[in-house]
């Protein structure tokens, strides 16, 4: 694997491949790294010619300067398991590799109504930050596939979203299933801060989604919406929301339609560890 810490070396070395006619798949990532990372690199290696990861904790898309300083580190550990995992090129910016002339006079979008909801809702300026960042990387990287986890659903759209907007067409995004613990826990780089009480009651999160989807034909989603809140509220959580949408536009719904694709969504903080899962029901 090489490590590039400059856009300039990358796109040099990047550019001498092009000759191959080669593809390259890329794995935009924060760091602390875990199997869920790990399972898109293995994808992206199944099909392209060349995978690259990039591993930049990008401060703007924190709305949040805790959660920004406290975020999981372990760039030595990460390095070992994408050299376990065979990927290519790893991508290492300092933030002024990604921002030359300053995150303010970097280039962002406007997503509209999915900025407004959900994650958009609850975390002002998260979208904001990882537009520019995705946008600023797509420059630097012009992969031929992107892969993103199912886990950030709402960012997914989002990506999908810049992408039409950017009008890179011949661009392809391959949204890649959510890896578990036993337990249903959605792996999570923030996963790690759990103490051992928090990490057994971070299942629940899973299990109300379950609940959401195995009553689908016998409930109204408005009870069982209620009944997670408690749930989570009682094991000690702060819910965020529990929510139902359709699937292709993040539409919110107050009540289950089988005639529309759902996906149910939910974020909770535990102590000051903020996680997010999502599943598809139908
Ligand atoms: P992050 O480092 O959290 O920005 O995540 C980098 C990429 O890995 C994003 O596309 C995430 O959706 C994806 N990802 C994070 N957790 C998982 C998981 N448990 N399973 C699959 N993909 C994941």
């Amino acid at each position: 694997m090489v490590i590039f810490k400059t856009a300039r070396e990358l796109r040099e070395y990047l550019g001498m491949q092009d000759g191959k006619k080669s593809t390259i798949g890329f794995i935009p990532t924060m760091g602390a790294l875990h199997a869920g990372h790990i399972s898109l690199i293995e994808r992206a290696k199944k099909q392209n010619f060349l995978t690259v990861c990039s591993i930049f904790l990008n401060p703007t898309q924190f709305n949040d300067v805790t959660d920004f300083e406290q975020y999981p580190v372990s760039t030595d550990n990460d390095i070992e398991l994408l050299l376990k995992s065979e990927c290519d090129v790893l991508f290492l910016p300092s933030i002024n590799e990604i921002y030359p002339e300053g995150p303010q006079h970097t280039k962002t979008y406007d997503f509209g109504y999915l900025d407004t909801i959900l994650e958009g809702a609850n975390r002002p300026g998260h979208f904001k930050g990882v537009g520019q960042v995705v946008g600023r990387l797509f420059e630097i990287v012009n992969p031929d596939t992107l892969f993103l986890g199912q886990k950030d659903f709402q960012q997914c759209m989002v990506i999908t979203r810049l992408k039409e907007m950017l009008g890179v067409d011949q661009l392809k995004i391959d949204i890649c299933p959510t890896l578990r613990e036993a337990d249903g826990l959605a792996m999570s780089s923030r996963n790690r801060r759990l103490t051992e009480p928090q990490r057994t009651i971070a299942a629940v999160i899973y299990q109300c989604l379950v609940s959401i989807q195995a009553k689908q034909d016998s409930a109204s989603f408005a009870i069982v919406k209620k009944e997670c809140f408690e749930l989570l509220n009682n094991k000690g959580f702060t819910t965020e929301y529990v929510a139902l949408a359709d699937a292709r536009t993040l539409e919110l719904m107050d009540e289950y339609d089988r005639t529309r694709p759902m996906v149910t969504l939910i974020a909770a903080k535990i102590g000051d560890i903020r996680l997010i899962d999502n599943l598809m029901i139908n």
